[in-house]
């Protein structure tokens, strides 16, 4: 605590990242990266924008990433936000979009970041249980609220929703905008950007963190109507004009182009995490039905906490939240092959 604080310093919980471990020789399942990373694309194009035009300020309104990604959904590239990873979309959306009289709703098991931009920006919320299965349920969000913002997959659980389920919950709030952060629905979801010109209340937001294997390049957006994407731009403009540097912008629409790269990458993915869930079955664990590119799993005899020591004995990093009902789940990165073996390898030595 310092006396030189700005009051509101006092009371923010920041949001605590998975561990980037400075050894290599370690089996990293803890952040939801990526194990086969960029495009081959992206990286030339990263390597051709190292050039003398890094004394130039980017394009501060990132045109034609935009239009990439707009092309792609039959979209207007005004329709689109662009962000330093979708954290920095979603924390414009808090500011810009979330901030009202009546309380933000979201599940009480989610992304933790949430509750941390309400408190960064003085929103009120309410949190709302997922039931007995871990899944939300779109009639527990039938009642007042300023606005809605839900991940699908949730996260961590991994648990989708089926488009027709997020509709409804769009259809019956016309008044609240409602924010899905589809972070990780390139693994097996139902993206509600088709549903975007239906409904000028639904933002949907994405990141190249995860299906682009571009984490390490901070690159996120949002698909919304303009009035919606207006609001983004002017809490950007009122806060970093140039979010998004040349080299960025040159390997996010090299990696948005390739298309056979994220097909490919994205399949390996989810056949890894099918045989991931077989194989921790067989060990015991109960496995959440996982849609993302990670699998929510506890093992009935053994507490999380002591699971995830062990592993990270061995050199084995899973990330374990220690919150109510969840804190004896462990969430675990679909890795490649080899190193999902190696998991199940090593925890069928701890488990005896
Ligand atoms: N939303 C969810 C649900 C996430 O799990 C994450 C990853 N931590 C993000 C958004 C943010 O990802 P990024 O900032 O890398 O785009």
């Amino acid at each position: 605590m310092s006396r030189f604080w700005s009051p509101i310093v006092h009371s923010l919980i920041p949001y605590v990242a998975g561990e980037q471990p400075a050894i290599s020789d370690i089996v990293k399942l803890n952040t939801n990266e990526n194990p086969y990373g960029p495009s081959p694309h992206a990286l030339e194009a990263i390597s051709r924008a190292v050039n003398d035009t890094l004394r130039l300020y980017p394009d501060p309104t990132a045109q034609g990433l935009r239009a990439a990604i707009a092309a792609s959904h039959g979209l207007d590239k005004s329709e689109i936000f662009i962000g330093n990873g979708s954290d920095e979309v979603l924390a414009h959306t808090f500011q810009a979009l979330l901030n009202h009289e009546e309380p933000l709703l979201f599940p009480d098991i989610t992304y933790s970041f949430y509750p941390t931009y309400c408190r960064l920006y003085g929103i009120s919320f309410r949190e709302v249980p997922l039931d007995a299965e871990m899944r939300v349920r779109v009639d527990d969000y039938r009642q007042p609220c300023g606005a809605i913002i839900l991940p699908n997959p949730n996260a961590p659980t991994g648990i989708g929703l089926p488009l027709s389920e997020i509709e409804a919950l769009v259809r019956e709030h016309p008044d609240q905008v409602v924010v899905i952060d589809e972070a990780y629905v390139d693994f097996g979801g139902d993206s509600a950007i088709p549903l975007v010109r239906k409904y000028p209340n639904l933002l949907v937001v994405q990141t190249f963190s995860k299906s682009r294997g571009l984490a390490g390049l901070r690159v996120g957006f949002a698909v919304g109507q303009r009035p919606l994407i207006e609001a983004l731009e002017r809490v950007k403009d009122s806060f970093n004009s140039y979010p998004i540097d040349r080299l960025t912008l040159a390997g996010a629409i090299a990696a948005w182009e390739d298309r056979d790269w994220f097909e490919r990458q994205r399949a390996l993915v989810i056949a890894s995490r099918e045989r991931l869930a077989v194989g921790l079955k067989e060990l015991g664990f109960n496995v959440l039905p996982s849609s993302a590119n990670f699998v929510f799993a506890r093992h009935p005899d053994r507490p999380g906490a002591d699971l995830a020591a062990e592993l990270r004995n061995r050199r084995i990093l899973v990330r374990r939240f220690a919150a109510p009902r969840i804190s004896d789940f462990l969430r675990i990165t679909i890795g490649t092959d080899a190193e999902c073996d190696r998991l199940l390898a090593v925890l069928g030595e701890i488990l005896g």
